[in-house]
């Protein structure tokens, strides 16, 4: 017997249609460099993206052929993430917080000829245009001053008569975007999404166990549009129709408290980095933001500390924290209650909250140790591998790399974990962040929790020096909160109950600010090198 299943082939212009047939008169609201709002809604977002599609066409863009954007979050970012796909090419979005020399690399290696940039980000495309070979560079007026001679406007390069513009057939299995890894732990590399891949990552992450995503909300997408797709929400949000709202380049934390107020926003996303800085604005002044209550803030990225979860639980606010990579479009898990926690106490809820959860629907995890699967019982840690069909297979122009893909297909994640029984994922750490202190594993990222549930630490991240007799020791670097002050012997006393001896560091610096990625997480490997020659205290 056959199915008798019609075979329609996935695509975002599904996703495009939907949202502007349903939901036209949905806003799209962005926040422009003079902090003026620009309003436009999910009809004008189809017309403009079709015309830049047509427009793209026209100018001799081919199927399967990328196209670069250079973009803060806003409504001309989002007609490429639909315009472009429309073409039959692929939206290559450029992380512009990249060095020009990064970026110039990133483009040779993916291929563009074409470059839709912001203008407020034209100096970066200059010194781009410098390095590689672009052909054309199409410039978005987001201040409305005029462009500089020599590039394209981009209003005027969308000025084409789309009616009779026809998308090209799509397999659901061509490419639709890519993005590069941050390269946090190695060089770039590129992942390259497809429209199945989206389009089944945008259903997974619609659902009420994860995002809970509908046309009853408002999106602030703070993550950015050039890291993993602002985690798929754009495309999920057009779907359902939800009222997305755009920071463009204001990512303060009064901004976007601002923001969240003016709109009245239900769901906001981020990485925990600025929640952090949020979280110092409620304290400071709690009453001056009225937040619509239960907004939900989807974090990830990076572990989200227990007592983030907790202090923002205070405001009314919900934190859903998630894990994921690049390679994983980016989703992969969300840390969801289930009925048998609702006798829980907020402690143990939170708890439960703070692991990076279960893995969404589609998507395997398994725990591999060096004597292969390990047990669900939540102690037995092992390499991270993931499988699913928004998990990549491989990296673009690079042949199959088993560090990278089992024999049997499995993503290499790079990070170290462990399920319990229950099916909760918790990341331990990076394998490049372990510490191996006198032949055992310590976890980075356990005792950056544990030190920054404390009330006078604003941040804090661990990272390995080198020890004479025990290889390796971990020090805290520390971020004290504006106004308060603390020792390392009060936050040793703080952590103790929750640690071996030997794992608690002996080592703390303090500082004014740790080091960040390109997309907000702490930078470890800078904090390595500018602590390389610390003395350790550890005898
Ligand atoms: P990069 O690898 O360059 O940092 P990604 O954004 O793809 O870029 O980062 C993916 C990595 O971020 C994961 O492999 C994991 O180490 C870390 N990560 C993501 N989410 C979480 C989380 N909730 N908790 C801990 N680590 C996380």
């Amino acid at each position: 017997m056959r199915s008798t299943m019609q075979k329609v082939p996935l695509s975002t212009n599904h996703l495009l249609e939907r949202g502007s047939r349903y939901f036209g008169a949905r806003e799209i609201v962005s926040r422009l460099p003079d902090k003026t709002c620009r309003r436009s809604t999910y009809a004008d977002l189809r017309r403009r993206a079709l015309q830049l599609a047509a427009a793209l066409a026209k100018a001799g863009v081919r199927p399967g052929e990328p196209v670069a954007t250079l973009m803060w979050n806003h409504a001309w970012h989002m007609e490429a993430y639909f315009g472009i796909p429309a073409a039959g090419a692929v939206l290559h979005t450029l992380n512009l917080r990249l060095s020009a020399d990064d970026l110039a690399f990133i483009l040779a290696d993916a291929g563009d000829r074409v470059l839709i940039v912001d203008d407020v980000l034209l100096p970066l495309a200059d010194r781009l245009a410098a390095l590689v070979h672009l052909e054309q560079v199409i410039v978005v007026p987001t201040t409305g001053a005029a462009v500089p001679a020599g590039r394209t406007d981009y209003e005027r390069f969308i000025e084409v008569d789309a009616s009779a513009y026809r998308c090209p057939e799509l397999d659901e299995d061509a490419p639709c975007g890519m993005c590069y890894t941050s390269g946090t732990t190695g060089r770039p590399r590129g992942v390259v999404y497809s429209h199945r891949s989206t389009v089944l990552h945008s259903l997974a992450i619609s659902l009420p166990d994860c995002l809970d995503l509908s046309c009853h909300d408002t999106v602030l997408a703070v993550t950015p549009m050039f890291h993993a797709n602002s985690w798929g929400v754009p495309y999920a949000a057009t779907m359902v129709g939800a009222k997305l709202v755009f920071p463009g380049p204001h990512l303060g934390a009064e901004d976007l408290l601002d923001q969240m107020e003016q709109e009245q926003v239900t769901l906001a996303l981020g990485v925990p980095t600025i929640w952090m800085t949020i979280q110092q604005a409620l304290d400071a002044a709690p009453s001056r933001w009225r937040l619509r209550r239960g907004m939900r803030m989807m974090v990830g990225g990076a572990a989200v500390p227990q007592a983030m979860i907790a202090a923002f639980e205070r405001y009314g606010l919900s934190i859903k924290h998630g894990w994921g990579m690049t390679e994983l479009s980016p989703v992969g898990t969300l840390s969801w209650l289930k009925p048998e926690h609702d006798g829980l106490a907020p402690g143990g809820q939170h708890n439960v909250r703070a692991r990076q959860g279960l893995a969404l629907p589609l998507v395997e995890l398994r725990i591999m140790g060096e004597d292969g699967p390990q047990p669900w019982d939540g102690a037995s840690m092992g390499e991270l591998q993931a499988r699913g069909p928004w998990v990549t297979g491989g990296y673009h122009n690079q042949p199959d790399d088993p560090d990278k893909v089992t024999a049997d297909g499995w993503l290499r994640t790079g990070d170290v974990a462990c399920i319990d029984g229950e099916g909760y994922m918790r990341i331990c750490d990076r394998t490049k962040d372990l510490i191996k202190s006198g032949g055992e594993w310590i976890s980075s990222v356990d005792l950056e929790n544990a030190i920054m549930g404390h009330p006078a630490v604003a941040e804090a991240a661990v990272v390995a020096i080198r020890h004479e007799k025990w290889g390796e020791r971990p020090l805290a670097v520390v971020v004290a909160k504006p106004g308060a002050s603390v020792t390392a012997e009060e936050l040793a006393r703080f952590i103790e109950p929750h640690f071996a001896p030997w794992q608690i560091p002996d080592d703390y610096a303090f500082v004014d600010a740790l080091p960040r990625t390109s997309t907000g997480k702490f930078l470890k490997t800078r904090l390595r090198e500018d602590f390389r020659d610390w003395q350790s205290k550890t005898r």
